[in-house]
């Protein structure tokens, strides 16, 4: 169907790929009549999600690419004698659609300043790893320009919360002061703009344009490094908007230090107001982000799923929150649920990496430090306390993480027999029967094994 691919395309480029993979690419479309588009939804369930969660994108997409009354439709899989899984007959009829919610208004109010309201300061997790970003960006939403915070520059790893803090701050602002001249913009997308405006002849009204703004909220500047002619364009802009009092927000995938191939001018801008990282969540970070997200998408997660989840996804939010997504799905296709064992199965593919990640060395370290014992004595034929007490821990747990034999580990801990490995199994299991500290010692000690860099 030709009107689909245009609206999947813009779907794709305005979601997070976890959620547009779950939710929109199992759609099929059936038919266009008139201006509205008739698609097959696998159940009820992602009807309602896609309906619950995307309507105010759904419309703008579809009033934009299927025409000004454009609307999305849905059928569900399998209504109307249909087998959900056969291709449509070209010439059967399309099945009945799901009454739609009445249109929605027609003119949502909408600025260009590329804002989403998906991302606000309300819905941010604050943690050790972040909060000192979160509270500097707060702050510049306050009073834009005149904190010393000029320009703040957020740097960290993907997935970390860095284009949800530049648009909170944008909404933040425009929530107080709503005719505020804001703007988010990626650097990708400014240099897209820049190269048409300079091809069309446009490049006065281009800088113009962008020295009018109160603030200007640029992402991703890493993707600036070897563009020189944007980057003249953007020294320029950043210079007036800077002389004039106005608020500078960047975000970069690294320090400024390591922009290489950027002018050290810019560079020595770049870093002159504050600079703020934000790293990692930890695993408390990791559980309440969870929970937060149980809430908002209505989909009560019981708590040892939100702690496995805590503990297999740890580099960032956005692979953290793409599990849920990933769960959540499952869960409605197989209309099971929602336990950790569906977890452990819906999220395989994800996690089998993670889990032969955890090495014998991994545990060996982490349990060590644990005991305060030297990694080394783990392996060497010393058999005071509490040498032999981590021994024991670690073949234990090298034996429950690291998908090994029992003579593989034994092998690993100065070439010991399996049957030490055996006995160092069993001791545990008793300790952890009959110990409840012992026992949370030990579900602390995998949350740091799992959690670990290799
Ligand atoms: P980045 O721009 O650093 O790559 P994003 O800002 O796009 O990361 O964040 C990825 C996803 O994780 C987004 O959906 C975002 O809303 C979410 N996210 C990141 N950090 C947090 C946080 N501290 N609290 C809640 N959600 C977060
Ligand atoms: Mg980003």
């Amino acid at each position: 169907m030709d009107a689909w691919q245009p609206v999947l395309d813009a779907l794709q480029r305005s979601l997070p790929e976890q959620a547009f993979h779950t939710w929109f690419e199992p759609l099929v479309p059936l038919e266009m009549r008139e201006d509205v588009l008739l698609l097959r939804v696998p159940n009820r369930f992602y009807f309602e999600w896609i309906e619950g969660h995307y309507a105010p994108l759904l419309d703008e997409v579809a009033g934009e690419l299927l025409g000004g009354a454009g609307r999305l439709q849905y059928a569900l899989a399998g209504s109307n004698g249909h087998a959900p899984d056969l291709d449509e007959a070209p010439d059967q009829p399309a099945p009945d659609p799901i009454p739609a919610r009445p249109a929605a208004p027609a003119a949502r109010p909408r600025g260009d300043h590329g804002l989403s309201d998906r991302f606000t300061f309300a819905n941010f997790i604050v943690g050790p790893q972040n909060e000192f970003a979160h509270a500097a960006s707060v702050s510049v939403a306050k009073n834009p320009g005149t904190t010393s915070y000029n320009p703040l520059l957020v740097y960290g790893g993907v997935g970390l919360g860095k284009t949800h803090l530049l648009q909170a701050i944008g909404n933040g602002l425009l929530e107080k002061q709503p005719d505020a001249r804001v703007r988010y913009i990626s650097s990708e997308r400014f240099t897209q703009e820049f190269v048409e405006a300079i091809k069309a002849n446009k490049g006065e009204e281009f800088s113009a344009r962008y020295r009018r703004f109160d603030l200007l909220l640029m992402d991703d500047v890493q993707f600036l490094v070897g563009r020189e002619r944007t980057l003249m364009e953007f020294f320029h802009i950043f210079n007036a908007l800077y002389q004039a009092g106005k608020q500078i927000v960047l975000s970069s995938d690294r320090p400024p230090r390591e922009l290489q191939g950027l002018d050290d001018r810019l560079v020595s801008r770049f870093a002159a107001g504050l600079v703020a990282d934000i790293k990692s969540p930890d695993y408390d970070t990791r559980i309440a982000i969870l929970q937060a997200q149980s809430e908002q998408e209505k989909v009560p997660l019981p708590q040892d799923v939100i702690e496995f989840l805590a503990s297999r996804f740890t580099k960032n939010v956005r692979e953290l929150q793409g599990a849920v997504i990933r769960l959540i799905a499952h869960a409605s296709l197989t209309r099971g649920e929602l336990t950790l064992e569906m977890a452990r199965e819906a999220l395989r593919d994800l996690i089998t990496v993670k889990e032969q990640r955890v090495t014998v060395g991994t545990v060996q370290r982490v349990v060590a430090e644990h005991y305060s014992v030297a990694p080394d004595l783990l392996l060497a034929k010393v058999r005071t306390q509490p040498i032999a007490k981590a021994r024991m821990v670690a073949m234990a747990l090298a034996l429950k993480l690291c998908r090994l034999s029992l003579k593989q580990v034994g092998a690993q801990f100065g070439g010991r027999d399996h049957t030490t490995v055996l006995h160092a199994r069993k001791r545990i299991d008793e300790w952890e029967r009959s110990d409840p500290d012992f026992n949370q010692e030990l579900a602390e000690l995998v949350r740091r094994i799992e959690s670990a860099e290799d």
